[in-house]
C-alpha cells in the first residue's frame, strides 16, 4: 500500500524525532471512513492489520520519522517556556482532496522528550470525548481539527482510577500554536520565527505572501479567524475549557479538546473544567481571553511588524484593537441568524441581550431554547413568565419589520439552531459504555451528531437533574 504520508518540514530545533511506544494489542475502535478517503487513505486498508499498526504508532515508515513538536505557552496566565508534544507524535503530512496540506498526529502514543512527568498516554474516555466533540463541531460548521481514528492500546493506564489506554489520530490544518511562536520568541530565535511565519502563510494564508508586509497580513487574518471561531463557539454554547496559548492554533481551528463542554442551562459565567478554579475560561470570558492570547502572539512577532519598536507596538495595538469589533460583528451576525433576522437593525443587540438575560434568569437550556423558538413553541414547560411573553412580542414585531418572508426566516433559524449537540450527559454515557467494551452507544451518538440540524426527540432532550454533568476533567 502506498501511503500518502510525507515528512513534516520542520528543522530539528522545532520538532524532535521520537518513536511512539510499543503496544502489544492495539485494536481499532473507531474509524472516520469519509475523512480517510478525503486524505487518500483507503478505509479498508486502515482497518487492516497494517493500517491499525499505523494508527497505533507501531509502523515505522522509511524517510518519514514521527516527531514531537516544541512549543511553550501561557497556562492560566503563567508562562511556561517549554511544553511541547508530551504525548503526541506527528506522523507526517498529507494533502487532502481539496489540495490542503493536513497534519496527521497521534495523541496518547507514548512519552517524548517533552513529556516532563507525564506518562505520554491518553485514556479512552478523553479520546472518545475529543472524537465525538470535534466531529460534532465539524458537522455544526465550526472550524476544528478532525478525528480520523481511535484505537485502544490494550494497556491499562492510571489516572484517578485504572482506565483503558487509547490513541486518537487527529487531522489538523496545522499544529502551529500561539505557544509554538512563544517558544522561539522566548529563545530570541528570529530565524525560527521567520520560518514559522512562512509555514503558517503557506498553510493558512497564501494570499499574505503578496502583501507589502506578509507577517502583518498573517497576523490580521489570524485575528479575524479567531474572532469568527469564538463567535461560532458562543453561538453553539461551546466552552473550550483550557484556552491556554498552547491550545490556540493559527489555523483558526478549535484544537485540544480537554475538559470542554456544551452549555445545558445558559449561564454567562459557566465553567465546567475541574482545573479552572477561578473561571478564567468561563463561557462568557472566551472572547476576552482569545484577545489576550492574540496579544501574546503579537508580542512574538513585533520585530516583523516593524523594525522600529514603537511603530511595531503601535501597529500591533491597532491590529489587536480590531479583534473586539470583528468579534462583536461576527457574534451579532450569528445571533441574528439564530433569531431569523436577515438584516441589521439598530435594536438587535438589545433584543438579543434581553433574551440572554431572560434565559439566565429562568435557567433555560441554550440549545433547546433556540430550537423551541425555531419551532415556534413555548420556551418553558409551564406557563411563560410575563417577561418572556413581552420579549416574544418584541421579537415578533422585529420579525415583522423584515424584508425576508416568514418562511425564509424560519428556514434560516432551522439552519442555525442545532437540534442535536454533543450533550455532556450523552458523551458521558457513550464513554461509560465504551469503558465496559460496548461501543454501540458511542457509534449511535456519533452518527446522530453528523446531522445536528435534524430534529430527534431522544437526542434533543436536556439532561434530567440526575444526568447533569457539573464538571469535566482532563485526561
Ligand atoms: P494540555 O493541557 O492537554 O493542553 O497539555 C499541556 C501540556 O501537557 C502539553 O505539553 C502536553 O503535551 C502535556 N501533557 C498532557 N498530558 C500529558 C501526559 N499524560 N503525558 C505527557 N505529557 C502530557
Ligand atoms: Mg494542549
Ligand atoms: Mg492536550
Amino acid at each position: 500500500m502506498h501511503l500518502p504520508l510525507r515528512r513534516a518540514p520542520f528543522p530539528a530545533s522545532m520538532a524532535v524525532e521520537a518513536d511512539p511506544a510499543s503496544f502489544a494489542t492495539p485494536r481499532l475502535v473507531a474509524l472516520n471512513e469519509l475523512l480517510a478517503e478525503t486524505l487518500g487513505f483507503s478505509a479498508e486498508w486502515l482497518k487492516s492489520r497494517e493500517g491499525v499498526s499505523l494508527l497505533s504508532g507501531q509502523a515505522r515508515i522509511d524517510g518519514v520519522p514521527a516527531v514531537a513538536q516544541a512549543y511553550a505557552g501561557h497556562q492560566f496566565g503563567q508562562f511556561v517556556p517549554q511544553l511541547g508534544d508530551g504525548r503526541a507524535h506527528l506522523l507526517g503530512i498529507v494533502t487532502d482532496d481539496q489540495g490542503q496540506v493536513r497534519d496527521m498526529q497521534l495523541k496518547g502514543s507514548g512519552p517524548t522528550p517533552f513529556s516532563r512527568r507525564g506518562d505520554g498516554l491518553a485514556a479512552l474516555g478523553p479520546v472518545l470525548r475529543e472524537y465525538l466533540v470535534s466531529e460534532a463541531m465539524a458537522a455544526l460548521g465550526v472550524p476544528t481539527t478532525r478525528a480520523l481514528a481511535a484505537v485502544t492500546t490494550g494497556e491499562t493506564i492510571w489516572r484517578d482510577k485504572p482506565q483503558p489506554g487509547a490513541i486518537l489520530t487527529r487531522i489538523a490544518s496545522s499544529h502551529l500554536r500561539v505557544g509554538t511562536f512563544q517558544y522561539f520568541a522566548a529563545r530570541e530565535n528570529r530565524e525560527a520565527l521567520a520560518f514559522l511565519c512562512d509555514l503558517a502563510i503557506d498553510r493558512h494564508d497564501p494570499a499574505a505572501r503578496e502583501a507589502e508586509n506578509p507577517v502583518r497580513a498573517l497576523y490580521e487574518t489570524v485575528v479575524a479567524r479567531q474572532a469568527r471561531l469564538v463567535a461560532d463557539w458562543m453561538s453553539v454554547g461551546f466552552v473550550h475549557g483550557v484556552m491556554n496559548t498552547d491550545n490556540m492554533a493559527l489555523s483558526g481551528e478549535t484544537i485540544d479538546y480537554g475538559p470542554c463542554a456544551f452549555l445545558d442551562v445558559y449561564r454567562h459565567d459557566k465553567v465546567f473544567s475541574s482545573i479552572d478554579r477561578n473561571g478564567r475560561y468561563a463561557y462568557g470570558n472566551q472572547p476576552r481571553l482569545a484577545g489576550w492570547n492574540l496579544a501574546r502572539l503579537a508580542e512574538t512577532l513585533l520585530p516583523f511588524f516593524d523594525p522600529d519598536e514603537e511603530r511595531a507596538l503601535a501597529w500591533a495595538q491597532d491590529a489587536l484593537g480590531r479583534f473586539q469589533s470583528l468579534y462583536e460583528h461576527a457574534w451579532l451576525a450569528r445571533m441574528r441568524s439564530k433569531l431569523g433576522l436577515t438584516i441589521e437593525g439598530i435594536q438587535d443587540k438589545a433584543l438579543i441581550d434581553a433574551l440572554l438575560q431572560l434565559m439566565e434568569n429562568e435557567a433555560l437550556d441554550w440549545t433547546l431554547t433556540f430550537r423551541r423558538l425555531t419551532r415556534n413553541e413555548p420556551l418553558t414547560d409551564g406557563p411563560a413568565s410575563e417577561a418572556l411573553e413581552r420579549w416574544r412580542t418584541d421579537w415578533e414585531a422585529r420579525r415583522a419589520s423584515e424584508p425576508a418572508s416568514r418562511k425564509e426566516q424560519d428556514a434560516q433559524m432551522q439552519q442555525n439552531n442545532p437540534a442535536v449537540i454533543a450533550r455532556n450527559h450523552r458523551v458521558a454515557e457513550a464513554i461509560a459504555a465504551a469503558e465496559t467494551g460496548d461501543f454501540s452507544v458511542f457509534e449511535a451518538l456519533l452518527q446522530r451528531l453528523r446531522h445536528p440540524f435534524e430534529s430527534d426527540d431522544a437526542y434533543e432532550q436536556p439532561p434530567s437533574p440526575e444526568q447533569i454533568v457539573h464538571a469535566t476533567f482532563c485526561g
